[in-house]
């Protein structure tokens, strides 16, 4: 069953909480013990991962080549973690865009979780701030804030795609995700989130070495279904906030900067039709046309189709027509 989307961009908490108390909240948290985690957080993972990625691009050079076992555990880790991330912390989590089942919900949790970009409940709050101040002040990885010219495009992209990461204030949990904070399941596991992100890597290791048969299996292993895995992920999510915001078209009107990429729409899962998705958040389909090319819709539609979830927001023909731009 579809029900349709809608433009609606406010998160607060108003069900449990009146209004009063919700306005009196503060969005982010001053804090610069919070800001030293973020930022020890964020340089190691792409320190770590920047370093396996060069050490992978070495080995090829100096002649190793891949077997079909490293490629798989690659592509596999990569799209089951990348489907918990855009189905899971995005789309179902933060947007609400379909209902599905608490086994479902933990599954998408957890390996949303893998991805090591920070822990569910702070992501949820994070986006949710983003789609309130977007390419407006208040927005952590705006690319349109750094000056004019080339130059200032290139600090904007450089800011939206990583600079952001080590420097903004985090979102007020409170205000932004009291809904999941409230779910004793999910915030669970959001608290074991360092758990989840070393079984990201132990996974693919332990597949690696058993798979080959040896230790080198087990290195491989790591190297291509964890490091590598996370040095792409992270760099096609940064590309949603920093050149999905820059380049590209902007067919509808989403009051910000988002715009279609159609080259980056496979490796980003569907993710690209950023100037849909800001146009209508809840949809559980980022692709709009039959073309746009939706890996995790499709994967949606899929778990739709067997049961495990329901609900499914779109919006209508008439609710796109009413957005279009006018060429
Ligand atoms: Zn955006
Ligand atoms: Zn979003």
């Amino acid at each position: 069953m579809s029900i349709t989307a809608s433009a609606d961009n406010s998160y607060a908490e108003t069900k449990t909480q009146t209004p009063a108390k919700v306005k009196r909240q503060k969005k982010t948290v001053t804090s610069s013990y919070l800001k030293t985690l973020q930022q020890i957080h964020a340089l190691t993972v792409g320190l770590v991962s920047c370093l396996g990625f060069v050490i992978a691009v070495a080995l090829l050079l100096a002649g190793n080549t891949l077997s079909p076992i490293e490629i798989g555990t690659y592509l596999a880790l990569t799209v089951v973690i990348g489907i918990g991330t855009t189905a899971g912390f995005h789309r179902h989590f933060t947007h609400k865009s379909f209902q599905a089942a608490m086994p479902v919900r933990v599954v998408l949790a957890v390996l949303g979780s893998m991805a090591a970009q920070g822990p569910l409940i702070f992501w949820v709050a994070l986006h949710r701030l983003h789609h309130e101040h977007s390419d407006r002040p208040g927005d952590p990885h705006s690319p349109h804030f750094h000056g004019k010219g080339f130059f200032g495009m290139l600090r904007g992209l450089w800011h939206a795609h990583f600079a952001w990461t080590i420097d903004y204030d985090a979102p007020n949990a409170t205000y932004y995700a009291n809904d999941l904070l409230r779910d004793k399941v999910l915030s669970k596991v959001s608290q074991m989130y360092f758990l989840w992100v070393f079984l990201g890597f132990l996974i693919p290791t332990v597949a690696g070495g058993f798979l080959r048969g040896s230790w080198t299996g087990a290195f491989y292993g790591f190297l291509w279904g964890g490091l590598v895995r996370l040095f792409f992920w992270h760099n096609m999510v940064w590309c949603i906030t920093s050149v999905a915001h820059v380049f590209g078209s902007r067919p509808l009107e989403s009051h910000d900067m988002s715009t279609n990429n159609f080259l980056l729409a496979i490796p980003t899962l569907g993710e690209s039709w950023h100037n849909n998705h800001h146009a209508f958040p809840n949809s559980a389909m980022a692709g709009l046309k039959w073309w746009q090319i939706d890996p995790t819709g499709w994967v949606i539609r899929a778990l739709e189709k067997v049961g495990l979830v329901w609900d499914l927001k779109t919006p209508t023909a008439r609710m796109m027509e009413a957005k279009t731009r006018s060429a």
